[in-house]
Parts: C-alpha cells; sequence; structure tokens
C-alpha cells in the first residue's frame, strides 16, 4: 500500500462496539487481568499497557503512522514540539559532548542548546545555513555527539543540504537530528538522507488546524529505545486526547501540505511582481539563492512565504493591520494564514547580531499561507501591501 492509504487505513484494532473512526483511549492507566499479569507486564516479559506516560493505544497509533511517513522504525510522542527537542537531546548526550547546529533554529531550539545544555556541560558551535561541507567538517570536533538542524529554518528559509550533513554524520559516526516541522513528511522524509532521527512539533502541519500541542520523535531503533526510556522516566507524554487529533489530521497531511504549497506559491509570485513589495522568499521561486537545492530535497515549497516591506515597523504595522482575511498570530501551520513580524514577536528577544545573522530585519513579515481561496488571499495581501504605501510613513 502506498503511504497515503497507509496514513487513512492505520488505527488501532476494532473494538467490540465495531466503530468504524478511530477510538480514544481516554484512560490514565490500564487494568491487570490478575496479579501475574501485572507482574509479567512490569517484567517485560508480557507487552502492554500499564500507564499512559508510558505508552496508550491512540498515542501509538498516531506514532505509528509518523514512522510511516518519516521511513523510520520506531518513534514516540510528546505533548509539545519543544518536548520533543529537548528529550532527542537530553536522552543522548551527556556532560563533555558537542553538538554542532545550524544558526538558523527555532527560538527556543537556540535556548535549549544555548542556556539549557551547557548547565550540564554540553557545549555547542553554531553554523550559517549556508555553510560548505568544508566548514561543517572543519567544525566537528572528537567530542561532536549530534549535528542538529530545521531546513526550511524559522522564520528565514534557509536549506541545508541534507545529504551532505548526511554523509558528514556518516563519515565521523554522529547523531544526524533534524527537526521537519516546516516541510513535514509529505513534502521531505530527512531519514532518506542519512537522518538518524527525524522530530515535529505536531501543533504545526501535522494538526494543521490550530487545535491541539504535540510532538514526535521518530527514527533508528538503538536511539528511540534511549528517548523512550527517558519520557517514561520524566514524564513529557502526549495526551491521548491530542494524539487522537493528531492521528485524524494525519489522514489529512498530504493534501492540506499539496495545498498550502500551491497556494504558497502562487502568493510568493503575485507578491514577487508586487513594485512595493522589496524582497520575497519561498523555496520553490526561481529567485530562491538555494532554488535547485530545495528541488532536490523537497517535493513542494511548504506554506511559509517570507516578505520584507521597506520602512520599518510603522509601515509593517499598516500592512498588517490593513489585512482583512489574514489573522495576526505568532503560530504557524494552520487552515487560516498568518501573519508575524519575527523582529517585534517570535525573535523579539535575540541580540541585534543574532538577528542580523538569521536576517530577521524589522521589515521582515513571516506569511504561513492557509487553505482559504488563493484569489482572496492574493486580493488581500495587494489591498494591504497598497495601503501601507497610501500611509504617509515612507514619506
Ligand atoms: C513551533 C516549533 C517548535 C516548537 O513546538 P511546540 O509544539 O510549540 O513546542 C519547534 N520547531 C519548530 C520549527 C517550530 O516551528
Amino acid at each position: 500500500m502506498k503511504k497515503q492509504t497507509k496514513a487513512i487505513r492505520t488505527q488501532t484494532g476494532k473494538t467490540k462496539y465495531r466503530e468504524h473512526s478511530t477510538p480514544l483511549f481516554l484512560t490514565s492507566s490500564f487494568t491487570f487481568e490478575s496479579a501475574e499479569q501485572g507482574k509479567a507486564l512490569f517484567e517485560e516479559t508480557e507487552p502492554g499497557n500499564i500507564y499512559s506516560r508510558f505508552s496508550n493505544p491512540t498515542v501509538q497509533e498516531f506514532v505509528d503512522k509518523v514512522c510511516m511517513l518519516e521511513d523510520c522504525e520506531d518513534g514516540v510522542a510528546t505533548a509539545t514540539g519543544m518536548a520533543a527537542v529537548f528529550a532527542s537531546m537530553a536522552a543522548l548526550l551527556k556532560t563533555g559532548d558537542h553538538i554542532l547546529a545550524c544558526r538558523a533554529l527555532f527560538g527556543s531550539a537556540h535556548q535549549v542548546i544555548t542556556q539549557i545544555l551547557s548547565k550540564w556541560g554540553i557545549t555547542h558551535t553554531y553554523l550559517d545555513a549556508d555553510a560548505s561541507e568544508a566548514d561543517w567538517e572543519a567544525a566537528v570536533q572528537p567530542n561532536t555527539r549530534m549535528i542538529y538542524l530545521e531546513t526550511p529554518s524559522n522564520p528565514g528559509l534557509d536549506l541545508v543540504d541534507l545529504a551532505m550533513i548526511g554523509r558528514i554524520c556518516k563519515k565521523h559516526n554522529i547523531i544526524f537530528n533534524v527537526d521537519n516541522c516546516f516541510a513535514s513528511p509529505a513534502l521531505q522524509t530527512p531519514a532518506d538522507f542519512g537522518a538518524d532521527l527525524v522530530l515535529h512539533s505536531a501543533t504545526k502541519f501535522m494538526d494543521g488546524q490550530g487545535r491541539v500541542l504535540g510532538g514526535v520523535v521518530v527514527g533508528k531503533k538503538e536511539y528511540i529505545k534511549e528517548l523512550r526510556f527517558f519520557c517514561r522516566q520524566t514524564g513529557p507524554s502526549m495526551s491521548p486526547f491530542n494524539a487522537w487529533v493528531l492521528s485524524k489530521s494525519l489522514e489529512t497531511l498530504n493534501l492540506r501540505m499539496e495545498k498550502h504549497s500551491s497556494n504558497a506559491l502562487q502568493l510568493a509570485q503575485a507578491l514577487e511582481k508586487h513594485p512595493d513589495v522589496k524582497q520575497v522568499k519561498y523555496p520553490f521561486l526561481e529567485s530562491h539563492p538555494q532554488h535547485e537545492l530545495a528541488k532536490s530535497q523537497m517535493k513542494a515549497g511548504g506554506a511559509v512565504v517570507t516578505i520584507e516591506l521597506e520602512g520599518g515597523f510603522e509601515r509593517v504595522a499598516a500592512f498588517m493591520d490593513a489585512l482583512e482575511i489574514a489573522s495576526l498570530s505568532s503560530n504557524l501551520g494552520d487552515t487560516r494564514t498568518i501573519v508575524t513580524n519575527p523582529n517585534t514577536t517570535t525573535h523579539a528577544k535575540l541580540k541585534p547580531e543574532e538577528k542580523k545573522a538569521l536576517g530577521i530585519t524589522p521589515g521582515l513579515i513571516r506569511i504561513s499561507v492557509g487553505l482559504e481561496d488563493i484569489e482572496d488571499l492574493i486580493e488581500d495581501f495587494t489591498q494591504a501591501v497598497e495601503v501601507s504605501v497610501k500611509s504617509d510613513i515612507l514619506e
């Protein structure tokens, strides 16, 4: 069976009620049919559910689907994307280890590496997204245990060559860990380029409808075994309710990502032609500096487009306030188009030099293109650009 069929047909076994939609096991614990069975379950001589911090059938259904979509052997689900990021590092790194990362990271991932892991003597080096294979090679230290990156990055939409990092990790026996949130497995499967671990904020495109928080890490069995132990003992488990919502959403992930990508490309093309938009960035626009790489590792460009307007925050504010359809929010990955000014919100806490390195300028606007009719979106963005030009800010 093809992935799309499996995404729809993978389901927890039917209960005696013969339900068609997948059941929701909203229970904190499971009963033992005998004292003997309780003993066997804890001794792990008999497989089965004990307590939903350890495992739950609804959560497992979600994990099974993500493993299937990401071409990975095993996985664990977590309460949020950040719990997935943290668990993937904390479970596998120890004092004295070094983590090599691409600088263009989600803000909280950056904080985990610089402020939390550092307290335990785990050191790091950041490289720019456009670093060459030689640059990455030169940054590998004898104690480098993990390479961590996001591609495309948030909000810069910079790409990292997955096959290149796969080669370096294999050569030096380093764990290759990828946050695949922006592309989703519908558009990019890092394990096929050598990634050992692939993680997600399921809050974004996996839910895709702005309802629940969730995270997941999938990958090689040997690493997931350590993550499972870490999560079972420290407790960042996913709620069965959220898993039920997310598992249903995975049935439409492929369809949604195709439509997000075609809407995003059309909006990017329309705005690129507009004389009052200074710059448009989108991986599947020919003007993207890594367009060829994008085509080689992604099936389509995804939902996120960035634009740059001249004139600083006042111009940005005039534009954002003039939008009639798009929402102003810091989230992304929703059916509803969302617009964010990273400089004053999601990335406001970064130091000026960090902002510069990530291309976060006052006029940068991140658009998470939704599933509304594309003609309505183009009209809304065009009129908002025009309102912002007419406002006297530029004079
Ligand atoms: C949102 C996000 C996260 C964090 O996920 P939460 O579910 O909010 O904890 C991590 N990585 C990327 C790329 C994200 O966009």
